[in-house]
């Protein structure tokens, strides 16, 4: 099989969602399944829609549309602001948009009138992850503004947490975003039917608050796809952390001494696979106990291996995190292979074969 490739188990993917699809339901929460680490992979979409999520939602056009043009028609919400040199295709793709731009919301409206359709934007606000966001206090004027806006529809509001900044979502900021929607709709009328908390980092409040308040959906990525939490890097519990793992091929091994005086004189099998930065982000890869990487340029990975040699020609195992994973499912030379050996009934797309 190629080398080096992604090796992707969807049976995996779909029990992880099947599992946080029930636990947050139970709190009344629906599950957004996040597609864009994996560039919108339709096999992957398709597992998380057959572990129950309600839709997709990715932050780059070009990914949605890749699922689009597999046949994926489940409703796929943009977590990205649109370019308004891509509004066209937002309107063409998404049912829903994540939006914190007049300029950007106006021209929504523009192609959606072309195209007869009416498009659902959802005003995302800072809480303090300083990335994007409307400020608290002009989203109601943000939100009158997006109502006499014809051809789209304000459907409700968001909040993104720990994507830039490091700040966890604790009970008195989900509080907030709670009484950010009731305000809003005091001023506004019934115009949040959707307050989506956040990513994967929400799992732990979602799970433990004593009440979700008006938070009614969250958007996962890593827990779906690593069974991460990402705050901490921990496993999430009951979901499986191998669903993805990465081989690549060993081109040399050789014993290499250590070059420069006053250092121990010391022999180690030293391995080169395969593979380096332009395919993988190598600070975010997970070998096996007995290798250790030494280092990646572009092209090369060096690794060192304590027990037996590895043999040239044979295969390595390497898990992968969030960054790693998503590098390498964008490389053009990492070839992405899905296993799935596992029956299914739900009438997905993906069938009981190895697709590249
Ligand atoms: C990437 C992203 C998510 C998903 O984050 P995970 O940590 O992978 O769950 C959710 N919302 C927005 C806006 C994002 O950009």
């Amino acid at each position: 099989m190629t080398l080096p490739r992604v090796e992707i188990d969807l049976g995996k993917i779909r029990s992880n969602t099947r599992t946080l699809v029930q636990r947050l339901q139970r709190r009344g929460i629906t599950t957004l399944g996040v597609t864009k680490a994996v560039c919108g992979h339709s096999g992957v979409a398709n597992a998380m829609l057959s572990g129950g999520v309600s839709g997709l939602a990715d932050a780059r056009i070009s990914n949605v549309e890749r699922m689009r043009k597999a046949g994926i028609t489940a409703p796929i919400t943009l977590i990205r602001t649109p370019m308004v040199s891509q509004t066209e295709n937002v309107v063409r793709h998404c049912e829903v948009s994540y939006n914190t731009e007049i300029a950007v919301i106006e021209q929504l409206g523009v192609e959606a009138l072309k195209l007869g359709r009416v498009h659902s934007v959802i005003l995302m606000v800072e809480m303090g992850d300083l990335r994007d966001g409307v400020p608290p206090d002009d989203l109601a004027a943000c939100a009158i503004r997006v109502m006499s806006i014809p051809g789209v529809a304000l459907k409700g509001i968001a909040a993104n947490f720990a994507c830039l900044g490091h700040i966890a979502p604790d009970q008195p900021k989900m509080s907030a975003l709670s009484a950010l929607a009731k305000e809003l709709e005091g001023i506004c009328g019934p115009v949040t039917q959707t307050v989506s908390g956040g990513g994967s980092v929400c799992i732990p409040w979602a799970t433990q608050a004593p009440s979700r308040g008006r938070v009614n959906e969250l958007r996962l990525g890593e827990a779906i796809l690593l069974g991460l939490d990402p705050m901490t890097g921990g496993q999430i519990e009951g979901l499986r952390t191998d669903a993805f793992a990465l081989k690549a091929e060993v081109i040399e091994t050789k014993i290499k001494q250590q070059p420069l005086e006053g250092f121990e004189d010391r022999c180690s099998f030293r391995s080169i696979l395969a593979i380096g930065c332009q395919d993988v982000d190598p600070a975010s890869l997970h070998f096996p106990p007995n290798i250790t990487l030494m280092g990646a340029t572009s092209d090369h990975m060096v690794v060192e291996s304590t027990t037996i040699p590895l043999k040239v020609g044979s295969e390595c195992h390497i898990g992968m995190g969030y960054d790693a994973l998503m590098r390498a499912m964008s490389a053009p030379d990492v070839a992405k292979v899905v296993l799935d050996d596992r029956p299914y009934h739900d009438g997905a797309v993906e069938k009981a074969t190895v697709l590249s």
